[in-house]
């Protein structure tokens, strides 16, 4: 931090020691949010963490694979409690399918757990880097036809409330908290253990389709939400004109698979796929020769895998985030099923107008939210994920700002959301426009954190001036 930098300086001056040094920076993938904490501690236990909340005084910040990009992860001056060493398979219970796990594992580390029982994650995003804890945090979702947000997968969670109280809660039991912390950012306690519904793994054909973005909305309804052996789906809507889109399903399927590995390596060689995503966002001849010529052609081959392999997208596969001077970024925005088009309309002019570099728009659908008090999905909805690449000088992070906050707008005005581990540009109005019940979140944070310990860069920006309004 430049202000603690240049009092060290100061005081290096006047021949005194430099006491406020930064301890330790945290920071998340895009390295756009390096944030000085006092201490960094990586628990191995529960005791350690009780012990840590009852002998650190100050605020307390928790992460997990540090993939959101706001700054949710940390808080300055925080204990940080970095999970990722906490990450032990608790109980699996392969008849009733269901495993208990703590936060630091990795959605890869468990699928390598329950792939020999032919099990499989009910619910997760497209790839399998993110911790549990972390994904709870956000309340994430995936590619998953007929499921909505990952906390319908939970059973029950345990947490660690401020004053160190272990707690477990569930739908029926302590469901304020249930509901609170799922979703919550780490504001109302320090998951520690979660148990996760899980279904069964098998052969998944894959099967593409390409349409006029006017013609989607029914194909899904007719064709993919009905379908009981459709597991995950999404569409890509084409930039840079944003008119057309490739639905692509896979279903389950008697036939033998075309790809034998069950799952995803690890350290796998992605070069190709990195580069070809440097071409594709280099221009727009790059996104024309995306949509014309690569996509026709690796779709144009037979696809049978198993539910696991396809569920384990490995992230480095993915261009880096973080650049020299620039960043590939995501943002996601979600509208009530009804109001898909009239949203679409809006993204692609508010996009277009600002010459947004997006390399990748994908829709998705996913059921209502069954409680959690920051839902983004409070009915049916689909989402649009914005995969894009900016600057990051602050003249360009400033212009992110500007179409973050029309494209906040133009999804509130449908009734609809904005996800929040991103980088954090609307402002306390539009927080509160796309989630009404925060004041009940926040209502319970003030009930079991009364000093607001847990916190970090989002309950920053919209609880602390939530308390000033
Ligand atoms: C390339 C890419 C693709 C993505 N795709 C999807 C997608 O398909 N679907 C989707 O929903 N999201 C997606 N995301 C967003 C992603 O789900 C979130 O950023 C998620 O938080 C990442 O998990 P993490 O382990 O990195 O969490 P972190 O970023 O480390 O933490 C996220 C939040 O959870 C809190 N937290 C972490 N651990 C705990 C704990 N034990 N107890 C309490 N709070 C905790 C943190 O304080 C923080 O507020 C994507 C992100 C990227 C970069």
């Amino acid at each position: 931090m430049p202000s603690r930098r240049r009092l060290a300086l100061a005081l290096a001056a006047l021949g005194l020691p430099a006491t406020a040094h930064p301890r330790a920076v945290v920071n998340d993938a895009t390295l756009l949010n390096p944030v000085d904490v006092d201490r960094i501690l990586v628990p191995r236990t529960v005791d350690e963490i009780v012990a840590a909340l009852r002998t650190h005084a100050g605020p307390v910040s928790i992460g997990g694979a540090r993939y959101s990009m706001g700054g949710q992860i940390a808080a300055d001056r925080s204990l940080h409690l970095d999970m990722r060493g906490f990450d032990r398979v608790l109980h699996l219970n392969p008849a009733e399918r269901r495993i208990t796990v703590q936060p630091g594992i990795t959605w890869r580390r468990i699928q390598a757990v329950i792939d020999p029982h032919d099990l499989a994650l009910q619910v997760m995003q497209s790839y399998a880097d993110f911790t549990v804890g972390g994904s709870l945090g956000v309340n994430a979702h995936g590619r998953y036809v007929g499921q909505g947000p990952l906390v319908s997968s939970v059973e029950a969670i345990r947490l660690i409330l401020a004053d160190g109280t272990l707690v477990a809660a569930s739908p029926t039991r302590n469901s304020d908290l249930f509901y609170g912390a799922i979703g919550g950012y780490g504001g109302i306690g320090v998951i520690v253990e979660a148990t996760l519904r899980l279904a069964d793994n098998g052969p998944l054909e894959r099967r593409t389709h390409v349409m006029p973005l006017s013609s989607y909305r029914r194909f899904f309804e007719t064709r993919i939400g009905p379908d009981a052996d459709a597991v995950m789906h999404n569409a890509t809507l084409y930039p840079d004109d944003y008119t057309l889109v490739r639905a692509v399903t896979f279903s389950r399927t008697g036939r033998a698979v075309t790809l034998p590995n069950r799952l995803t390596a690890t350290g796998g060689d992605y070069r190709i796929e990195r580069r070809l995503q440097e071409v594709i966002s280099a221009s727009h001849c790059g996104k024309e020769l995306r949509r014309r010529i690569l996509e026709p052609l690796l779709y144009s081959t037979d696809s049978v895998e198993w539910r696991n392999h396809q569920a384990g997208l490995d992230i480095h596969s993915l261009a880096p985030l973080a650049g020299a001077g620039t960043a590939y970024a995501l943002q996601e925005y979600f509208v009530p099923v009804a109001a898909m088009e009239r949203f679409a309309q809006q993204l692609r002019a508010i996009l277009r107008r600002h010459e947004v570099n997006v390399i990748n728009v994908s829709i998705r659908h996913a059921r209502k939210d069954p409680g959690t008090l920051l839902a983004w999905a409070r009915t049916d909805v689909f989402a649009f994920v914005l995969y894009y690449r900016q600057q990051t000088a602050p003249r360009d992070r400033e212009a992110v700002r500007a179409w973050t906050r029309e494209l906040v707008d133009a999804a509130t005005a449908q009734g609809g959301s904005f996800y929040l581990p991103y980088q954090i540009h609307a402002t306390v109005a539009q927080f509160h426009a796309a989630y009404p019940d925060a004041g009940r979140f926040f209502a319970l944070k003030r009930r079991v954190d009364p000093h607001n310990r847990f916190r970090n860069k989002l309950w920053d920006a919209y609880h602390v001036a939530d308390g000033e309004r």
